[in-house]
């Protein structure tokens, strides 16, 4: 493989040799999983029997393990008619291949060569062990805050998607091989365990002194029973590093127990057929709050408990009943009840994604689950909700009917994204107008990821770990649930989830593909749905539609594809896409009405504006797409933005911004644009949101421009922005204030901040004064809080940082953690923003933060430089602490995507020119598409937008 930065699209290696073979699958796995948090460092071993069906005849069988999990002993049985014959096999036996984590066991010594097609009971056992490291992958660590003694809680749970399970246990560890898993915990006394199903049993353990592998197969074995002793890390006989070659003894190793502390086992009920990514367990000192889901489909109810480390739990009740609230939602609009006999959530300290949908034990960050009615703010509580109702879909979407193969991911993540962000959040929170955020939080990023040429179809191929990781990213969830957004207002939106409830129900506890979903829309809404997406889920990228004004009542409307380089070369301007065009047009009286018929499905096309002068494109912004007008009618568009809706005012401004940063069109029509809409007296947060976001990114772009010109684009933000502080204030007026009042504010204050209005910052000064002095928080809003936070540090000094400092080590809650982070890659001192980037490295920032770490330093621009070098500079520490690549994806993009030159980018593609990149590889490409855009924009426009800036006076 290729280490070169790619200019194109993922190339696909081969599909061979990255799928199990199908001559045998497992169809139950009994496993037993003993956790010793003491140990140190702790340990986790396991025994798994794994019931096989046999497809064909085999003389040997593969599986996935991961070289991390040391196998100690095999065994097989088989029977026949006549005959049972137990056999335990030698580790040589057994062969793994570290590049795809296949293990292939030699069965050829068994009696007839191998196992026979159909042959029944056939059980395979394994006793395995590892260290149970601090990973965020696998079965792994975590680490709590320290108590008043300064002792840390450590906990075990598991994260296994993707391709993770293997690090645990072995398995087939693909989505389409689905089996029952019947699990047993064994644990100290103190520690609460946890699994996907509820327990059945819970009784004092300790391994029998007689247990022997030979005896694994008898009807009365208790499966664990191998487990007596302490985990000897890397001491397996004959075993050389990563690899399981040399035979063990097949007996215990009577070692004496770590301590005298007892155990305990736990047993759970066995589960429906579940992919090996969705299974789940966790075991610590955990403490729950508890509710109740009344099933009105089945009469039943599922008891739901969230768990949490005892400091912790008080601030969980808003997300335990997020799913007392969500879950009747589902089940009445899929049609199909939650399939377990519970629902756990489980707040974990170190987590690489935001939350898992494991199923039935749903865990997730802090900040995904913890929320303080007195203390957090309202974005807060949003992010609770949303990612709880997110993974809730999931239990639908994903653990009862299954990607087929990671290619077709985007069916898991982008329906849970619309259901849990868009259709359930509107049903249970109106008030937070979720459909139009939907722009903000999806469409957006997800047009501006894949406006680069670097970008990948929604179902793209994905052979290996190393490509299955990087996909899940802004095109599989934002663009999957943007083209499903917009297919459901092609069909209507119960037509759609009328369609999803048709799938779903075929496809029960099995796994589908992406014509299967298309199949279910097609029968309820009669529409050749396959046909009207193919080329939206099929193809990278999307188009902009140009409109033509020809004078005569007619537009030309042409489609192309859309590239943030503005450079498209024929030979990737092949595609067509069916594209609602959605036309509104606005009639003397000032009506809207909009043509829901029209599309343009050819390369162009006119359309006939039956008289009306005045006319958009993409009503509501339901489409996934951008549309370039002429500049005319552009100016026209700002004076009469206020008739149209908030959605087409937010689409118009970001079409308008993202058109110029292309070139398709200038970056001053972008901004005279922003002013018309400013003066027809915008008063919505969405719309300011846009605006806010436009001129960030103008300012971030120009940061090396002349002092003059950026005070110049700071006097426009004033300008713009802080008229509106008049009204809003700092505090709210009530308590029931509106949420975008709220937010509203948030983004004005820290706009005006930002530019450096003196004003404003002596108030917020003022502000953290007694915070400073007394601890005195009462005049920091909660909403507030990061921007006071961040301009008291940036504009303060070593009291500021060191209080900021102990807010860090000593939050709280998570939001004020997040806050605090900001505040400290904030500084502008030199001697500070050392002590920060200290931290980074000094085990003082969690694995799962330092991308935060990051993306703050990267928005500094008295850091930018420095994150970039430190990332080099470090690199090889970097990739050790990061040995799966997940968390490096977020570092590069951290580290250099606010750069903006074309030396830049020469310094960017040469350090990683010799680097091996397959684990972040998208990362890199997309990073330096993005510096491309920076650079080729600012070079293109810098004239345009000082003569925009001279002619308003602002400079
Ligand atoms: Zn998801």
């Amino acid at each position: 493989m290729s280490n070169a930065v790619p200019g194109g699209a993922t190339s696909a290696p081969e599909q061979e040799g990255h799928r199990l073979p199908t001559n045998v699958y497992p169809n139950l796995y009994e496993l037993a999983i003993k956790t010793d948090l003491i140990a140190s460092p702790p340990t986790f071993s396991g025994e798994a029997l794994i019931h096989l069906d046999i497809n064909k005849d085999s003389s040997e069988i593969q599986f996935h393990y991961h070289k991390t999990l040391t196998i100690t002993h095999i065994s097989i049985s088989t029977s026949d008619l006549k005959t049972t014959s137990n056999l335990n096999l030698p580790l040589s036996n057994l062969k793994l291949n570290e590049e795809n984590d296949f293990a292939t066991l030699d069965l050829s010594s068994l009696p007839g060569g191998g196992l026979k097609q159909g042959q029944k009971s056939t059980k395979l056992f394994f006793r395995f062990e590892s260290e149970l490291k601090s990973a965020m992958h696998g079965y792994y660590r975590s680490e709590g805050d320290p108590d008043e003694n300064g002792k840390k809680p450590i906990y075990g749970l598991t994260q296994f998607e993707a391709t993770e399970a293997r690090k645990a246990f072995p398995c087939w560890d693909e989505p389409l091989v689905k089996s029952k898993f019947s699990i047993s915990m064994i644990a100290r006394e103190k520690n609460t365990s946890l699994s996907n199903m509820p327990q059945v049993s819970e009784k004092p353990w300790k391994a029998p002194s007689n247990a022997s592998i030979d005896n694994v197969f008898n009807e009365n074995y208790e499966l664990g029973s191998l487990l007596g002793g302490s985990v000897q890390l890397g001491k397996v006989e004959g075993q050389t590093e990563g690899k399981t070659e040399g035979k063990t003894e097949g007996k215990t190793e009577g070692k004496t127990e770590s301590n005298e502390e007892g155990w305990k086992i736990t047993k759970y009920e066995t589960s429906p057929l579940m992919s090996t990514y969705l299974v789940a367990y966790a075991s610590g000192e955990f403490v729950s709050l508890e509710s109740a889901h009344h099933s009105k489909l089945t009469g039943k109810t599922v008891p739901l408990k969230i768990f949490a480390t005892k400091d912790q739990i008080k601030q969980a009740q808003f997300g335990l009943d997020i799913k007392k609230w969500a879950l009747p939602i589902y089940e009445e609009i899929f049609d199909i009840p939650y399939a377990l006999p519970k629902l756990d959530t489980l707040v974990a300290h170190d987590f690489d994604a935001g939350a898992m949908e494991n199923w039935g034990l749903i865990t997730g960050r802090t900040t995904a689950y913890l929320y303080d009615p007195e203390k957090s703010p309202l974005s807060a509580k949003k992010r609770v909700a949303v990612v709880q109702c997110h993974e809730l879909a999931h239990m639908w979407f994903g653990d009862i009917v299954t990607m087929k193969w990671w290619d077709n991911l985007w069916l898991n993540e982008a329906f849970a994204t619309l259901m849990g962000e868009l259709v359930i959040l509107d049903r249970i929170w109106p008030e937070w107008k979720p459909r139009s955020e939907f722009l903000k939080t999806h469409l957006q990023g997800a047009l501006d990821l894949d406006s680069q040429r670097s970008s990948h179809p929604i179902e793209v191929d994905c052979p290996d770990s190393n490509q299955i990781a990087q996909i899940f990213d802004a095109i599989s969830y934002s663009k999957g649930a943007s083209v499903l957004r917009m297919l459901a207002s092609v069909v209507g939106e119960p037509t759609f989830l009328k369609g999803v409830s048709i799938y779903l129900k075929k496809h029960i506890y099995g796994n589908a593909e992406t014509k299967d979903l298309w199949a279910g829309i097609s029968e309820a809404s009669g529409l050749d749905v396959a046909k009207i997406m193919k080329n939206w889920t099929l193809k990278v990228g999307f188009p902009v539609i140009k409109v033509e004004e020809s004078g005569d009542g007619k537009i030309k409307l042409t489609q192309n594809r859309f590239l943030s380089t503005g450079d498209v070369k024929p030979e990737e301007d092949e595609t067509l896409w069916y594209v609602p065009l959605e036309v509104a047009t606005l009639d003397d009286s000032g009506k809207v009405s909009v043509d829901h018929k029209a599309t343009l499905e050819e390369r162009s096309t006119t359309y006939d504006l039956k008289g009306n002068d005045s006319f958009k494109l993409n009503a509501q912004t339901v489409g996934v797409y951008r549309v370039s007008y002429e500049p005319e009618r552009l100016v026209k568009l700002g004076k009469e933005a206020s008739k149209y809706t908030l959605e087409d005012r937010v689409g118009l401004l970001s079409d308008a911004a993202t058109l110029a940063r292309a070139g398709y069109s200038k970056t001053s029509g972008s901004l005279s644009l922003i002013s018309e809409i400013v003066k027809g007296g915008e008063k919505e947060y969405l719309p300011w949101s846009q605006i806010g976001s436009s001129l960030s990114k103008l300012n971030g772009v120009w940061w090396e421009q002349s002092k003059e010109v950026k005070e110049a684009l700071s006097k426009l933000r004033i300008d713009l922005f802080k008229p509106l502080i008049k009204n809003l204030g700092f505090d709210s007026k009530d308590k029931d204030e509106l949420p975008e009042i709220k937010e509203l504010r948030e983004l004005v204050i820290s706009t005006v901040a930002a530019a450096e209005d003196s004003e404003i910052l002596k108030e917020i000064k003022e502000r953290f004064e007694p915070f400073l002095k007394s601890n005195d928080d009462t005049k920091i809003p909660p909403d507030l809080q990061r921007t006071i936070f961040v301009n008291s540090i940036q504009h303060g000094g070593l009291e500021e940082y060191e209080k900021l400092l102990n807010v860090y080590n000593k939050p709280s809650n998570p939001s004020t953690k997040v806050d605090a982070m900001y505040a400290l890659t904030s500084a502008r001192d030199k001697s500070l923003l050392d002590r920060t980037f200290k931290m980074m490295g000094d085990g003082s920032v969690k694995d799962q933060d330092l991308y935060i770490f990051f993306f703050g330093l990267s928005a500094n621009k008295y850091a930018r430089r420095h994150i970039a070098e430190y990332f080099i500079k470090e690199y090889d520490t970097l990739m050790k602490r990061y040995p799966d690549g997940y968390g490096v994806n977020y570092l590069v993009k951290g580290a250099f995507s606010a750069l903006s030159s074309h030396e830049d980018l020469k310094m960017v593609k040469d350090f990683f020119k010799d680097k091996d990149i397959r684990k972040y590889k998208s990362a890199v490409a997309q990073t330096c598409d993005s510096i491309q855009a920076a650079a080729d924009w600012v070079q293109r426009d810098a004239g345009d937008v000082e003569q925009w800036l001279k002619e308003h006076k602002y400079l």
